[in-house]
Formats: C-alpha cells, sequence, structure tokens
C-alpha cells in the first residue's frame, strides 16, 4: 500500500521536472527523439495508465465499490477503550455525555460511540414524532419523563458548548389529551392517579369540559379525558441527539463510524445456588470499517448495547439468548424492531393553536405540525397485523382503512383532508412487557443494555442515559431508581407492564 502511494508521488514529481532548457546549452529535446529510444516522460505515462488500470481491476474484483488499497482507512477507533457504547442514537450519545459528566476526574474514562450509519437514515430517533408526556401509568416512567422535562427547559446549561450557538431543540409546548371510552375510564383515571402522586400535573375533564375547551371534538363514545398541563409537547429530535452529539465530543468521546460486528469473550462455568452457570465477559469489540475490508478490534472494560431495534442482534454477538432452551443461557433480549408509520396531512378547517396531542379512545393520535393547517399523526396497528419489517415503505391503505375513519369521527372537519406526505421508522419494541432494559446483562457481567423504549425513548433518552451512567460510574442508580427495568425480569418473567402505550 505505502510503496505503491510512493510510487505514485514520485511519477508526479517526475512528471512536473521541466524539460532541458535548449537555451542553457544542453542537447535539444528533439535530437534526443531521433535516437529511437522512447521518452521518460512516455515511459512514465505508460506506467501510471497500467497501474489505473490495475487499480480499476482490483476494486471491481473487491467486495465494497469504494474501497481503495492505496489509502489508510480514516476514523478508525482507538485500540483500546474503557466504554464502547454501540449506536450513536439518541440514547448511545446521552449515555456518553452523561459518563463524561459523572466521571469522578476529567478525562479518566476514555469513551467511544461507534454508529454504523453516518446518515442516521434508519435511525428511530430521527424518524420519531418528538413527543413528551407525562402521561405513563408505571411511576418510573412518569418521573423519567419529568426529569426529561426539566432537562429540556435547561438544556443550555447541560448541553451548550463555549463558542458555539445554542441549542434550540424547537419545543412546543402543549399537552397530551387522552380520551377514554366506558370501558376504559376507572384504568384512565387510576393513571392520573398515580401521576399525580409522582408530581405530575394532570387534570380530568369530563365530556362536556372537554366540548367547552375543543368545541371542534366530537365528544361520542368519551366518558373521560385526562389533559397534562404542563411538562408535556414536542420537540425535533435530531436537535436533541446532536446537542448531546456535539456537547459529548467537546467533552472528549471518540465518534466513530463503523459497524460493530462481532465480539470476542471470554466464558467462565460457574456452580451456584441456581445450577451451573455461563459467566462471560466481552473482552474486544471488533468494529468494521465502511467501504473497506479493514476492522479494528477495540479492547475495552465495558459495552454499552444503545443499538435501538437492532439491539437483540448486538447482544446475541456477545451471546445472550444462544444458550439451550429452558437455561439463563437461551433467554435473549425480547427487543425487536417494529414498523410504524407517521402521516402528515393539511386540513384548512382543523383545530388551531389550541390543539393538544390527542390520543383517542381508538389509539389513533395526531398533533398539529407547524402553524399551516398541517397535522401529523398514526396509530400502531394490532400484534396480528404488524408490518414486514424489511423496508421501511408505507403502506397508504393503513391510512385510509384504519387511521382516517377514526379521525373523521373525532374531529368531524377531518372528514376532508388531504394527505401531504408520510413516513415510517422502527420502534425499538420489547415484546415482553414494551419497556426500557436498562442496566447490566446478569451473566455477560460487562455488557449494559439501554433498549426496548417501545415508542417512548426519545423523551426519556436524558434521564435513561442519565441512569446507565450512574450505574457505570457510581455502581447504582442514585437520580432514580430504575432496578425494575433490569433484564433480570425476563429471568424471573416478570413483567412490568405500562398501560399508556401509543
Ligand atoms: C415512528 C416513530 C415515532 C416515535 N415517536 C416517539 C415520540 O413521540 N416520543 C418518544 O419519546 N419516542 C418516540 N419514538 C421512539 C424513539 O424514537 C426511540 O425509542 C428512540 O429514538 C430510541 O433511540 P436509540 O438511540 O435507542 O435508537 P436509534 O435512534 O435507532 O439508534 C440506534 C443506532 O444504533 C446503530 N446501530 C445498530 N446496530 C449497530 C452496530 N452493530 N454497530 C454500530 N451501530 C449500530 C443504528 O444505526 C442506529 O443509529 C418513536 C419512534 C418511531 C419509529
Amino acid at each position: 500500500m505505502i510503496r505503491a502511494g510512493r510510487l505514485h508521488r514520485a511519477l508526479g514529481l517526475l512528471r512536473a521536472r521541466p524539460l532541458p532548457d535548449p537555451a542553457a546549452g544542453s542537447a535539444p529535446p528533439s535530437r534526443r527523439l531521433r535516437t529511437g529510444h522512447p521518452q521518460r516522460r512516455d515511459i512514465f505515462a505508460d506506467l501510471e495508465k497500467n497501474i489505473l488500470q490495475f487499480y480499476k481491476k482490483l476494486k471491481e474484483a473487491l467486495p465494497g465499490s469504494d474501497w481503495t488499497p492505496m489509502r489508510i482507512t480514516k476514523g478508525l477507533p482507538p485500540e483500546r477503550a474503557d466504554v464502547v457504547i454501540v449506536g450513536g442514537g439518541v440514547m448511545g450519545w446521552s449515555v456518553a455525555y452523561w459518563l463524561k459528566a459523572l466521571e469522578p476526574k476529567r478525562d479518566t474514562l476514555r469513551v467511544v460511540v461507534v454508529e454504523k450509519d453516518p446518515t442516521y437514515s434508519r435511525a428511530s430517533t430521527v424518524l420519531s414524532a418528538g413527543g413528551i408526556r407525562q402521561q405513563f401509568s408505571l411511576p418510573e416512567n412518569i418521573q423519567m419523563s419529568l426529569y426529561s422535562a426539566f432537562f429540556l427547559r435547561t438544556i443550555n446549561e447541560h448541553l451548550g458548548v463555549l463558542n458555539e450557538p445554542p441549542i434550540d431543540i424547537q419545543f412546543n409546548p402543549s399537552g397530551y389529551l387522552f380520551l377514554a371510552s366506558e370501558d376504559e375510564a376507572a384504568k384512565l383515571e387510576e393513571n392520573v392517579r398515580i401521576q399525580r402522586a409522582e408530581g405530575a400535573e394532570v387534570s380530568l375533564l369530563s365530556p362536556a369540559q372537554l366540548k367547552k375547551k375543543y368545541p371542534w371534538i366530537n365528544t361520542d363514545g368519551v366518558a373521560v379525558a385526562s389533559y397534562g398541563l404542563e411538562n408535556e409537547g414536542w420537540f425535533d429530535p435530531w436537535s436533541l441527539l446532536n446537542a448531546f452529539r456535539r456537547k459529548a465530543m467537546s467533552m472528549g468521546v471518540y465518534q466513530c463510524f463503523g459497524e460493530v460486528t462481532s465480539f470476542t469473550v471470554s466464558s467462565i462455568e460457574v456452580m451456584t445456588p441456581e445450577g451451573e452457570l455461563t459467566f462471560s465477559r466481552i473482552k474486544h469489540v471488533r468494529v468494521q470499517m465502511p467501504n473497506s475490508l479493514e476492522y479494528q478490534p477495540v479492547e475495552c472494560a465495558l459495552v454499552v448495547n444503545a443499538a435501538g431495534p437492532w439491539s437483540q442482534k448486538l447482544a446475541e454477538m456477545a451471546s445472550v439468548g444462544i444458550g439451550p432452551p429452558d437455561t439463563q443461557e437461551g433467554i435473549e433480549l425480547p427487543v425487536e424492531p417494529r414498523k410504524r408509520y407517521i402521516f402528515v396531512w393539511h386540513c384548512p378547517d382543523g383545530p388551531g393553536l389550541d390543539c393538544p396531542m390527542l390520543v383517542d379512545t381508538t389509539g389513533v393520535y395526531f398533533r398539529r405540525e407547524g402553524l399551516g393547517g398541517n397535522y401529523l399523526g398514526s396509530l400502531s396497528p394490532a400484534e396480528e397485523e404488524e408490518p414486514d419489517i424489511r423496508d421501511l415503505e408505507v403502506d397508504h391503505d393503513f391510512f385510509q382503512e384504519k387511521i382516517w375513519p377514526c379521525l373523521a369521527r373525532r374531529v368531524p372537519a377531518f372528514e376532508s383532508l388531504k394527505v401531504k406526505s408520510a413516513w415510517a421508522g422502527y420502534y425499538d419494541y420489547n415484546t415482553f412487557d414494551q419497556n426500557a432494559v436498562l442496566g447490566r446483562h446478569p451473566l455477560v457481567e460487562n455488557l449494559f443494555f439501554i433498549t426496548g423504549f417501545s415508542g417512548h425513548g426519545l423523551q426519556h433518552s436524558p434521564a435513561a442515559g442519565r441512569a446507565v451512567a450512574e450505574l457505570i460510574v457510581e455502581g447504582k442508580f442514585k437520580t432514580i431508581d430504575m432496578e425494575k427495568f433490569s433484564f433480570k425480569r425476563f429471568v424471573s418473567g416478570e413483567q412490568i407492564l405500562e398501560r399508556n402505550i401509543v
């Protein structure tokens, strides 16, 4: 590689050398031509042509069309790190930021974030609807929302970088409005009781109060509604991801664009009261560089699995879930990609500026998108109708058949609307109980999770990232006790259900 590079440079130098000057007394070039020997310039031009042809053939023969063997791969991660975070979405960068913010002494932790897709074209974070709400049923989820709302309100104090423009995540304060039918009313009231006990400001509305507040709503089939009075709304997901990334990098976190394709793991069998168990440790993370055959093994102390919808695949690389069935080693991370659509429509006579993030009794949700009569919304498909996840194609019939009828019933103005655009993204869906998976794996001792948020991860990223960093740096959760979210619940079979999944 280097020899060819030198040769190339040498060729450049020789070509640049001027021809002899006849006026200076040396032999004129024409006389040299008559000798019958080819000119030096021609020899090198031919040689260069041959080398270029050789390059071309070599390139065609190798996988990865942009690969060139004549350059050293740029952006290789360091050979050693304390913490390797796999996944550069909002969760990965949140953990990275908090690790640096909480490290006991400056520059004690070498942290690397590895992201396989610099364009983030399929990452959940950038494809999300950007909503934040306090209205969950699980106290830990409510606490995470409250913490995150505080964090977002004071974001420049946390993530501001000297001499860089202030952060603007384009926060739109607006309450979530949950509507409940007669059958669901008691559940909604119970949720509100829990939310208030955790310090959230949520009001209950009767159908008459609802109609008075929002005259454009058809209240048929609504028994009760809950409305968030503060700490709710939506914001720009990319701005939050980028703010975490910019701050973390300013604090010394390494960013590496490459794909983690495997781990080197060492294992030991130990007799425990639960029987013989295999405990493992990740020694190296293998990072495959883009458009290259080159990879870098990174020796590390800890790995954080922040791979979002792909986190089960990553966990498997560390031997999670690959043991025999009915053993602890055989319990896989129950997180998979589930495709969710977002539709944007225009309706000039739709709800005005006071339009909340409305979640209908049917599960259909929508909110205002900007100020020009545009709206954004969707519905999670029923379990038996989960769409194919091989691509991110949008099924427009889903809007026509499942979403629009519900919208038009709830808001008569939506009977005439025009869909303007749509996209799809993947939820990092926890099939066990639709809740986060946070903390250390019980058998792979240096593997930590931050995944499985099933559609509410963006808003919880500040709190969840902090929790995982606390566990790593301090050895325990400090701000919010997240013990419930540990992987151990898949071993015990104890679900922690969240009732308010949208
Ligand atoms: C349509 C939709 C709407 C949503 N709406 C909301 C909402 O309103 N509010 C809310 O709070 N949440 C919402 N969410 C959920 C939220 O977006 C996610 O929970 C959150 O963004 C997850 O962040 P993440 O960093 O874990 O995942 P991601 O953003 O997907 O990041 C994971 C990254 O890991 C990388 N990666 C994977 N494997 C590897 C590997 N082997 N090597 C290197 N890199 C790898 C991927 O390329 C990816 O960039 C929504 C999601 C969707 C899809």
